[in-house]
């Protein structure tokens, strides 16, 4: 899909939730790269139901730039939401997904084009080499989660994988096609295949405003990656139905070799009651772990859409104009 030009297109689709602080810095920052860009480039703003001054900036933004195109929530989706709005909606031959607050580097997007042009790769993704900036317990509990994920799942989690990168037209079909609810990119992008392309680059922070993920948040978002990319949770519960078992009947036998040795002396209220609340906490994990999956089912089978647009500007095809 090349444009009147015979040149490719990019869409770079950036998800904004209350950016109105660094949306012009963005913009700027974003302007050399554009130029320098062989390709005709275009920017697809995803306003994820901001309560700031956001749509507002984007609308001018809009207007000015025939090369700025943007979508808005209803409300605030989340940013798996936006970031599936933006695929759905980017045209053109290669797309890239990066952050409004200049955590990503900008002249990177010359790399990765370059790099898809000269080889035989589908992805050039990028993946953080240190966690400098970062609270120190959040980046342990990161750590751990990579580490379990890695290894009760059959899809490769990169460890400080962002979600900035560009993509082919190809694989961003792949992408669609996934049509769950629960979407963990990260898995997502790994799960649809195609060979990567993996740059590297040290944190940085945040150029204004805030982040917009909490400890919680994050917490939850790890949870529906693991269930979304994984079922060896479920093997847990029914390996510790076995493992309880197993450990009940060399008990039993233990208390009736001994009651025939020592008769039956009436003791062991500690130990019983030690017993039923290691076995009522199992039986509460195991239910839990079903319940996770059994409420991901629930959402899947509601079949809601992920996102509900409240406004839209996009370009058609090789004219600029509003759609
Ligand atoms: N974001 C979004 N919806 C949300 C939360 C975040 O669209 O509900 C966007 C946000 O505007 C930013 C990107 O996702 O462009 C990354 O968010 P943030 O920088 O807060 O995350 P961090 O870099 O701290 O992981
Ligand atoms: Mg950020």
């Amino acid at each position: 899909m090349t444009n009147q030009e015979g040149r490719q297109t990019v869409t770079i689709i950036v998800p904004c939730y209350n950016e109105e602080q660094v949306l012009p810095l963005f913009l700027a920052a974003m302007a050399p790269v554009r130029q320098a860009l062989e390709a005709e480039c275009f920017l697809l703003f995803v306003d994820d139901g901001s309560k700031d001054h956001t749509l507002s900036l984007l609308r001018e933004t809009a207007e000015k730039d025939d090369h700025v195109e943007y979508l808005s929530f209803s409300r605030n989706f989340g940013k798996e939401a936006a970031m599936l709005a933006g695929l759905t909606h980017a045209k053109g031959d290669y797309v890239v997904i990066m952050d409004a607050d200049l955590q990503d580097p900008p002249e990177m997007i010359l790399r990765m084009y370059d790099i898809l042009q000269k080889e035989d790769v589908d992805c050039v993704a990028t993946r953080r080499t240190d966690r400098k900036g970062e609270p120190p317990v959040r980046s342990f509990f990161a750590r751990m989660f990579y580490r379990m994920i890695n290894r009760i799942s059959k899809t490769e989690i990169v460890d400080g994988a962002r979600d900035f990168r560009m993509m082919s037209r190809r694989m961003v079909d792949a992408i669609l096609q996934m049509g769950e609810y629960n979407r963990f990119s990260k898995g997502i992008f790994s799960w649809v295949g195609f060979r990567t392309h993996w740059l590297e680059y040290v944190n940085r922070q945040r150029a204004a405003g805030e982040t917009k993920w909490s400890f919680w948040k994050l917490f939850l978002y790890s949870m529906d990656g693991i269930t979304a990319f994984s079922t060896a949770p479920l093997a847990l519960s029914s390996f510790l139905g076995v493992f309880c078992c197993i450990i009940s009947m060399i008990y039993l036998v233990v208390v009736f070799v001994k009651a025939l040795l020592f008769g039956d002396p009436v003791a062991g209220y500690p130990s019983l009651a030690c017993i039923i609340l290691f076995l009522g906490g199992v039986q509460l994990l195991c239910i839990g772990i079903l319940g996770q999956y059994l409420s991901k089912t629930y959402l899947e089978v509601k079949d809601r859409p992920p996102f509900i647009l409240a406004e839209r500007c996009l370009r058609e095809e090789k004219k600029g104009d509003v759609q």
